[in-house]
């Protein structure tokens, strides 16, 4: 297994329409292999093929609870809405705020060719969505609302008080699973 170099905006392999992987041999187990090193050495949740050169429709999503593998997936269906943040290895340093189905159900293909379907919620909705939008050269800042502009950091000179924000009512509705936004995609 290797880490690969990730390609970043601006690059055009990000913007191409992958192709099918049609052979399910030995180099597409070291693909997504190394793909998912790739992605748990950058701490990202997810990983498409073209971020690390290949331009093939293949991904990789692990949001905490276990690692996807997904050759050739499809949104076979969608349900909802949520809107959050969301980053992108291939745009280190930023983030933005974008819509994406609350549910979504995937059918895809592991390594060995085997059909298979998985349905997630959540920040997992939200991971598929963003892998199988870079198989098409969709990237979130083509469908996002909003940038996220970061606070700079080292800039606290111990100059302001900090005052303790008062605590907010549990708001109802309210999606308590979804992670910080850190997690890049
Ligand atoms: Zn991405």
């Amino acid at each position: 297994m290797a880490i690969r170099k990730i390609v970043e905006i601006g690059d055009e392999k990000l913007r191409k329409h992958c192709k099918p992987v049609e052979k399910f041999d030995i180099r597409l187990r070291l693909l997504l292999k190394d793909m998912a090193e790739t992605m748990y050495q950058n701490d990202g949740a997810g990983l498409a093929a073209p971020q690390v050169g290949i331009l093939r429709r293949a991904c990789v999503v692990d949001v905490g609870d276990q690692l996807y593998e997904l050759v050739n997936p499809e949104i076979i269906s969608r349900e909802g809405e949520q809107e959050g943040p969301e980053g992108c290895l291939s745009i280190p340093g930023r983030a933005g705020v974008d819509k994406r189905p609350m549910r979504v159900v995937v059918r895809a293909q592991n390594a060995k060719g085997e059909p298979f379907e998985v349905s997630g919620e959540g920040f997992l909705a939200r991971a598929f969505c963003h892998e199988i939008d870079h198989l098409d050269g969709v990237m979130y800042v083509d469908i996002m609302e909003r940038e996220i502009i970061q606070d700079d950091e080292g800039e606290d000179d111990g100059s302001s008080v900090s005052t303790p924000e008062p605590a907010d009512p549990p708001a109802k509705n309210t999606v308590r699973d979804q992670p910080d936004g850190e997690a890049s995609l």
